[in-house]
Parts: structure tokens; sequence; C-alpha cells
């Protein structure tokens, strides 16, 4: 039998099992890559996502055909002309490749003519498959994240003393929520200047006639294995140590915190999470590091990494069009250019994500998450920008996280109530308040910040179904206190604002 390996673009590792499965006949296997124009036109991307993707598979490639593979790298518009061709020059039988992570690709190979058997092999990117998470699924009522993380930990033996968590506790998260102090300076993370051929990609989106978002102007991330498993260890020896207490804190100008930037080689398969989740426990092993930090860390990678992505694959494909709340306000201009908004904690994050594509868990949670669910933006809008602005977008990764935990689209399936906040948790978590023209402690009036009033309005809207969550009747009570003309005056602020989102509209 003849057989090729296509690697997909998120498949970039020599371990993947596609390669795995030939490893031993790599003389005689031809391997393919292919950079399809047409995909990348079906929706925004932002420009570093697609230089590192692109700059990720040409390295590869390049580091696949130094090792003695036979590698035919593509560029077309769509990917059946340029693997046909492929398969009828080496005349392959079968195509391995390794199923892809995101469901909408696995139906656009399904729908390839390729003139030979494909062969799609489990994918071996994750620590828990889609089969094992449907069997822990299985008969349970609710899919609690902690319930799947300690299963986890044990079946990994990870962070575990015996039979029981290390340190006696399985959760540290208490002592990971602290709020901003002055002066915090977290140490820098790890930069990679752009080589030769991270250079050509750049010129290839510079190039590029489809729509993108963001800028290209400082290009500094990992585009090789290499480079990739230097960011881990520099994560782990500077700020792993001291990675828990300001997990959830913002601070101008800081803009990864103490956080990992891990997230885009984990999703390319630059990483994987079984190593990294091992260096960090064997630096805490070794180095005595704090156990809230490392827990803290590895909880993360295995708990909420691997959850978010089993429900991806339990949920049914219809999971996509959720709209518990039936929210239908369009997206504001301002997403796709900070410049447009006077909010300070939106700027300061919409202005980082244009800059770099990336912003940290709380800010795309609690800035630009809590704005878009109580604004009422759309949430198949708002999957979709998150999706063009960042350089992790996926949609195994997106639809869980932006759907149900962002926007509560799900109506719970996965958070037991919504993440909806007033600018009183900005504040007390961040220092945009400091800086903004809008009164945080304001709930009407001019100055007011708008976040109050469209939280206040998203509890009246929608008092009844929150009702039925049960753990949202304390903060609905607020609601009883309210007179009729305070509820009128906040009902008046968000329409007015979620009609023109600025000051000057106001
Ligand atoms: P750290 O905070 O240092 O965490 C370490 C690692 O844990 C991350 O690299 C990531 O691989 C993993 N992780 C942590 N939380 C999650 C989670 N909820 N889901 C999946 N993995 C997690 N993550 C993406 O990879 N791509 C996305 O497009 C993405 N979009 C998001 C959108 C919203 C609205 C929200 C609330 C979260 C989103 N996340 C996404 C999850 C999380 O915010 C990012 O993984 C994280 O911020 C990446 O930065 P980091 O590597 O510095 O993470």
């Amino acid at each position: 039998d003849s057989i090729g390996v296509w690697v997909l673009g998120d498949q970039l590792w020599i371990g993947q099992a596609a390669l795995a499965a030939r490893s031993d006949a790599r003389e005689t296997t031809p391997v393919i890559f292919v950079e399809s124009r047409d995909y990348v036109r079906q929706r925004r991307y932002h420009r570093q996502k697609l230089v590192l993707v692109w700059s990720a598979m040409r390295h590869f490639a390049e580091e696949l055909h130094a090792e003695g593979w036979s590698v035919t790298y593509a560029i077309a518009d769509d990917f059946q002309t340029p693997l046909r061709n492929w398969v009828a020059r080496y005349t392959l039988d079968t195509l391995y490749v390794m199923e892809p992570a995101d469901r909408p690709f696995q139906q656009l190979i399904d729908g390839l003519v390729l003139g030979c058997t494909v062969a799609v092999l489990p994918n071996n990117h994750f620590l828990c498959s889609s089969d094992d998470f449907r069997n822990w699924a299985d008969g349970r009522k609710r899919l609690v994240m902690e319930d799947f993380y300690r299963e986890m930990r044990k079946r990994y033996d990870v962070l575990m003393a015996g039979d029981r968590p290390e340190g006696g506790t399985w959760n540290l998260d208490k002592q990971n929520r602290k709020p901003p102090k002055r002066g915090l300076k977290p140490p820098a993370p790890l930069q990679f200047e752009p080589d030769a051929i991270t250079q050509e990609a750049i010129a290839t989106v510079k190039n590029f006639d489809g729509a993108t978002y963001g800028s290209l102007d400082e290009f500094h991330w990992a585009v090789t294995r290499s480079q990739a498993l230097q960011a881990l260890e520099g994560f782990v020896r500077d700020r792993l140590p001291t990675f828990g207490p300001y997990q959830d804190a913002m601070v101008t100008g800081e803009e990864t915190m103490w956080h990992a930037l891990l997230s885009p080689y984990l999703n390319l398969g630059l990483l994987h999470p079984r190593e990294v989740i091992a260096t960090a426990e064997t630096a805490y092993r070794d180095r005595s590091l704090a156990l809230n930090c490392v827990e803290g860390f590895i909880r993360q990678v295995l708990g909420w990494r691997e959850y978010m992505r089993g429900l991806y694959c339990t949920f049914p494909p219809d999971y996509a069009e959720e709209n518990w709340f039936d929210h239908a306000q369009p997206l504001p201009d301002f997403l796709w250019d900070s410049s447009q908004t006077d909010m300070n904690c939106l700027q300061q994050t919409l202005q980082q994500v244009e800059r770099t594509g990336y912003a940290h868990h709380i800010q795309r949670l609690m800035v630009l998450g809590n704005y878009s669910l109580i604004a009422g933006l759309n949430p198949q809008a708002v999957e979709q920008w998150f999706h063009a602005a960042f350089i992790d977008a996926h949609d195994w990764v997106m639809q869980t996280n932006v759907l149900g935990m962002g926007l509560f689209a799900d109506g719970g399936k996965l958070a037991t109530k919504p993440y909806a906040a007033s600018a009183n948790y900005i504040n007390k978590m961040s220092d945009y308040c400091q800086g903004c023209r809008y009164n945080h402690t304001q709930r009407t009036g001019d100055n007011a910040c708008p976040i109050n009033a469209l939280y206040w309005d998203f509890l009246l809207r929608h008092e009844d179904k929150l009702r039925s969550q049960g753990r949202m009747n304390l903060v609905l009570s607020h609601l009883n206190k309210m007179t009729a003309d305070e509820k009128a005056a906040i009902r008046e602020r968000a329409r007015t604002w979620q009609t023109a989102p600025t000051a000057e509209g106001t």
C-alpha cells in the first residue's frame, strides 16, 4: 500500500498520530502541507494569527524535510486541487490525516474527492480523548469542571500524594484572586524576533487580499517547537513561581501579568499538554514552588482546557447556534477599532488585542465577554469576533468559552451562572477605572459608567430567566429595592447607549 500523510496547520508535531503511524516508513511516505487561501477568505483573522500559523507550518515542513521525509508544500486557492494532484503524482492508495480538532474541518475533509481512501486517525493532542470524556459525562446530571479536574488529576497522577491531592486540598483558587496593588511588576515574557521564514510569512499576509484584523508592526511569537519549548521554560522559570495570586488582576501596561502565553503553541501542536503539565509539576517538586501557583496553572491546562474541549466534542453541532437570552444587538464598531470607544477598560484591552492578538483570561471574560453579555450583543456575532481577534482562536476552544462561559448563551450547560458584572468588579480587579472619563460608581447620567446601566438593565430584562438559575437570587433581590423611576432611568440610559455606544452619542 502506498500511504501519504496530510499535516493540518494545527498538528505541527512529530508525535501527532498520522506522522507517528508512519515514522518507521518515512522514506516511503510522502507528506503534504496545504495553505488554502479560500479557506482563510471565509472569515476574518488577526494578521499575526495568519503569520503564526503559516510560519509555523513552513518551519515544521522544513524540519520534516531535514529529517528525511519527502515533503510537498502547496499554496493554493482550495485544498482539493493540490491534494488530488499530489495523490496522483505519488499514486497513493491511502491518505492518513489526524482527526481535526475543529468539527467544521472534519466536514471539509469528508467533502473532498481525492481519488484515494482517507484514513482519519484519532487525535492525540489532548490528554482526554473525546470517547473518554463521553464516558465521564455519561449519566451525570451536571458536567462540573471541578469533578472532571479531580478525575484527571487522579487518572494522570498529577500533583497527587498517593490517592490524596498534594497539600491536602484540590483547589487553592481562593488564594488566587487578589486585586492588583500598586507597583506590580511581572517578569517580562520571552520574545522571539522574526527570522527569514517569518519575514516571508509577514510579506504573504501583507499582500493577502482577504479581510483581516489587527496590527503586524510587532511580531514576537514563537514559530517553532524549539522556540515554544523556550517559551515554556521561560514561563516556568520566571513567572510560574508567582503565577497564582494575581491571576484575575488587570493592570494598565502589564498585558500578560503572570499568565503563560502558551495557548497558541498548545493549540497548534508545538507543545503537548502532557509536557507542559509535567514541566510545571517537576518545577514544583525540584524548586519547592508555592502550591497555589502550580496548582492554579495546572488546573488551567489539565482542567479547563481539556474540559472545554471535551464539552465541545460532546455537545451537538447546533451548540454553535445557542442564544438563550435571544440577544440580537449588532457588534459595535469599536470592537474592530479601539479608538472608537472612550471606555478605558475596553480601550486598553482592545488596543492590546489589535497590537498582539492576545488578552489574558480575565480581560477576555470580564471586560470583553461581560460587555458583550450585558449589552445584549448577538452571541454568534461575538463568537465570530473573538475568532477574528485572537492569536489562539480555534473553533473547538471558542464555542464553549465564548458562547458558554462568556455569554451564557447555552443557558447554563457549563457555567452555573452568567459572568455578569457591574463596573464595581472592573474597579476592584483593575486600575482601568482610574484613568476613565466615566464614573464607575454612578448608574445613570452622562458620566456614569455605561457598564452599570447595562448590567442592571440586563438583570431587569432577564429577571424571570435568571431567577430560574437559583444562584442569581441574591443579586436579583437588589432589583426589589429600586424605585420605578430608578429602573426607568437605567433602562433609558442602557437603550441610548446600545444605539450609540460613545459619550458623544449620549
Ligand atoms: P494562562 O492563564 O497562563 O493558562 C494556561 C493555559 O491554560 C492556557 O495557555 C490555555 O491553554 C489553558 N486554558 C486556561 N483556561 C482555558 C479555557 N477556559 N479554555 C481552554 N484553555 C484554557 N483560549 C484559547 O486557547 N483560545 C481562544 O480563542 C480562547 N478564547 C476565549 C474567549 C473567552 C471569552 C474566554 C473567557 C476564554 C477564552 N480562552 C481561549 C481561554 C483562556 O482565556 C485562554 O486560553 C488564555 O487566556 C490563554 O492565555 P495564556 O496562555 O496566557 O493562559
